[in-house]
């Protein structure tokens, strides 16, 4: 399967900021976009891919959870609670990371990569997730809700390191041994 070309803030600048439209139907070739996504995806080492990165102008994204990589189309936010500040990348703005609140609990309903409408009580990591990826389909990015003052880049050195950390991860979980802690953070 080929790996899917992603969309870089500035350059792509218009597709990211795009609204995305809603799917109208789960078809096979939408599920073979979502397997070239997740692929694309754990190669770039990250946890959460938008239509909108590769190039896609529809409501859905793709995440990593428990080593299982599921879609979440036409997502809707029904509920959220808490706030926190916490640390996020984004596979469009490569090395960029920065602080940002976002509520801690996010009620989430849409329909799962096999056609299944689903309702996901997400917290903490995975809230943040779901909430980094919806914003992508409102053509909003990380960098509108950072703290400007915790924004810095990696250096290359670093990043190829990150990215190095995630497949040794991968790597593992495919021969079936334990990992301790996830290292990833990009969406
Ligand atoms: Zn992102």
């Amino acid at each position: 399967m080929p790996l899917l070309k992603i969309a870089i803030y500035p350059e792509d600048e218009k597709m990211l900021r795009d609204r995305c439209r809603p799917v109208v139907k789960v078809t096979p070739r939408l599920q073979r976009l979502i397997d070239d996504m997740a692929e694309t995806m754990q190669d770039a080492a990250g946890v959460g891919l938008a239509a909108p990165q590769v190039f896609v102008n529809q409501r859905f994204f793709i995440y990593e959870w428990n080593d299982r990589v599921d879609a979440l189309i036409n997502p809707e936010v029904l509920e959220v609670e808490g706030e926190a500040s916490e640390e996020e990348g984004c596979l469009s703005l490569p090395r960029l990371q920065g602080k940002v609140v976002r509520p801690t609990r996010a009620l989430v309903s849409g329909v799962n990569r096999r056609g299944r409408r689903v309702r996901i009580d997400a917290e903490d990591y995975l809230a943040r997730i779901f909430l980094h990826e919806i914003d992508h389909l409102n053509g909003v990015l990380f960098i509108d809700k950072a703290d400007r003052t915790s924004l810095h880049w990696l250096t290359e050195e670093e990043e190829k390191e990150r990215v190095a950390r995630v497949h040794e991860v991968l790597e593992k979980r495919r021969r079936g041994e334990p990992v301790d802690v996830d290292p990833r953070g990009a969406g």
